[in-house]
């Protein structure tokens, strides 16, 4: 592999997201606003090593696309998945579950948020550091 093509990012880098609602440094990219069309939200989604938002769900559930680096990603009641580029995450509406990158490596992926007529995310508790190393 060409290492060079791994250190230009495809989309900018964003907005830095909320301490609410994420731990550690997370950027956010917004790509596709909802519309009356698609009723779809797009952002490319840059976690910094150790970095996951928040455990949470999608009223209108939520495909995840990684592209670059390794990631966690954990449904409740399941193991802490290893998640690497060129995975797609199939989240349905209402499951509880939080992503982010894995310990020593930076992860991208692309969010895409469907229905979000119906709502795009419902914030829960913070992921522990117990739950996050739990793997
Ligand atoms: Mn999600």
């Amino acid at each position: 592999m060409n290492n060079s093509e791994n250190l230009i990012p495809i989309f900018p880098k964003g907005e830095k997201a909320s301490a609410d609602y994420f731990v550690g440094n997370v950027w956010i990219k917004n790509l596709i606003p909802a519309d009356e069309t698609f009723h779809m939200v797009i952002g490319n989604v840059v976690f910094e090593p150790g970095a996951r938002n928040n455990w949470h769900t999608h009223p209108g559930g939520q495909i995840l696309i990684a592209t670059d680096g390794t990631g966690y990603y954990q449904q409740r009641g399941s193991p802490v998945q290893i998640v690497r580029k060129g995975d797609v995450i199939i989240i349905s509406p209402g499951i509880e579950h939080w992503h982010g990158a894995s310990p020593n490596s930076k992860f991208t992926h692309i969010a895409v948020n469907p229905n979000v007529q119906n709502g795009i995310v419902d914030w829960l508790q913070k992921v522990t550091d117990e739950e996050y190393n739990n793997i």
